[in-house]
């Protein structure tokens, strides 16, 4: 053993898994990467494809531009719509003006858009379980009339949310929430309106459960835990708030530049994980510097692998003719 390596603490880094990426966001990158060599450079990106800079930054230099609003995109242009999904507004905005776009939407948001509209047609009032201001949330209430979907962020909100009179009820929910907390107020809900109308399945999509679950596995035996994800990620915060309610300090990190050394101090063991949109790469990086500072094991979780795989839209994958005719998923 040399000098620089005896004179580093010892650190167990328990890697969560699964962790990172899920089959939502890998097909929402796949579809900027096919966009820009079946279209060239640049492509238009309404919002973040998803939530981490580095993935961001990356396709801004393969040739994305990101913009909030679709008429920051000229009539010339391709635009995709991000993972998050978007208001039934601008696809049609997109139609009126004849841009060619591609929806990069996870099927599992689209999953919770088509429930939206059927409740709707059955003349049900909507109760939506998720967070103001959250992408998914403004792209759900956009699939529906005004007024026909009201938002429930809390037990409190569920206990005293005013609902139309003389009118069924249903709830859905955002795919990215805490598991714990929405069975909270799901409970709430239904105490309070015993015939409400449940998803036929789980909204809360399979990526998000699992990562959270894979934190709860492990943060028992954990003294710190650093969980890689954008501080706008919702699936990522959950996963640093369970950490934080199992008792074990928690921080989200985008880079292993961001990681607060003085707040890490020497824990024994130090649990890792990453959030749907953060790529694996990122990991590798945090243990990377990790190593600089401690003598490192690393120990992954056992887990069941996942398999979930998207199809791609058939226009990217299929032959190029259709390119700048307006085509549209
Ligand atoms: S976190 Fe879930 S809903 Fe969001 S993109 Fe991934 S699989 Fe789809």
């Amino acid at each position: 053993m040399d000098e620089l390596t005896a004179s580093k603490p010892p650190l167990r880094v328990l890697i969560a898994a699964p962790r990172g990426f899920c089959a939502g966001v890998d097909r929402a990158i796949q579809i900027v990467e096919l966009a820009l060599e079946r279209f060239g450079a640049p492509v238009y990106v309404r919002h973040e494809i998803v939530h981490i800079r580095f993935v961001v930054d990356r396709l801004r230099q393969l040739g994305a531009i990101f913009v909030d609003e679709l008429d920051e995109v000229p009539d010339d242009r391709p635009v995709v719509f991000s993972a998050h999904g978007v208001p039934k507004s601008v696809p049609q905005s997109a139609q009126a003006r004849n841009l060619t776009y591609v929806d990069a939407t996870c099927p599992l948001v689209s999953k919770v858009h088509r429930q939206a509209e059927r409740l709707i047609e059955e003349g049900r009032h909507i109760l939506f379980i998720g967070h103001s201001g959250h992408p998914e949330v403004i792209g759900t209430f956009g699939q529906v009339p005004d007024g026909s979907i009201t938002l429930v962020e809390t037990v409190e909100e569920a206990q005293s949310v005013a609902v139309p009179e003389s009118v069924e009820l249903a709830f859905l929910t955002q795919t990215t929430l805490s598991v714990d907390d929405t069975a909270a107020i799901v409970d709430a809900l239904k105490a309070r309106f015993p015939s409400i109308r449940a998803p036929r399945s789980e909204d809360i999509c399979y990526a998000t459960s699992n990562r959270q679950a894979a934190v709860k596995a492990i943060a028992p035996e954990c003294d710190r835990m650093l969980v890689i994800g954008a501080p706008n990620s919702s699936n990522s915060l959950r996963l640093a708030e369970v950490a934080e309610r199992i008792g074990v300090p928690a921080r989200l990190i985008e880079r292993a530049s961001d990681i607060d050394w003085d707040w890490l101090g020497r824990p024994a063991i130090l649990g890792l994980t990453a959030g749907a949109s953060a790529p694996e790469v990122l990991v590798r990086e945090v243990v990377d510097a990790l190593r600089e500072r401690f003598e490192v094991t690393e120990e992954i979780a056992d887990h069941t692998p996942e398999r979930m795989i998207f199809k791609l839209p058939r226009e990217l994958t299929s032959s190029p003719a259709f390119a700048g005719e307006g085509d549209r998923t």
